[in-house]
């Protein structure tokens, strides 16, 4: 188990699926992250990964409220 490595969920440009992607380093303010589904790398800017993860959350956050309810 490698429980260091920071993973994001991010829409893949190469295999266009919503998958956790690795965190590989980070260069000022873009970040180069590994596709966990495809292996591909592709660089991305923090801000859109991170507007992306809160994106994220709120829709897994409104699928557990519609499951609660
Ligand atoms: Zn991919």
């Amino acid at each position: 188990m490698k429980d260091n490595i920071d993973r994001r969920v991010y829409r893949c440009p190469i295999c266009t699926l919503e998958t956790p992607h690795e965190i590989i380093g980070h260069l000022g303010g873009m970040y180069g992250i590994c596709c966990t589904h495809c292996r591909n790398g592709s660089l991305v800017w923090e801000d859109e990964l991170h507007i992306y993860q809160l994106r994220w959350e709120d829709e897994l956050r409104d699928i557990m409220q519609e499951l609660s309810t």
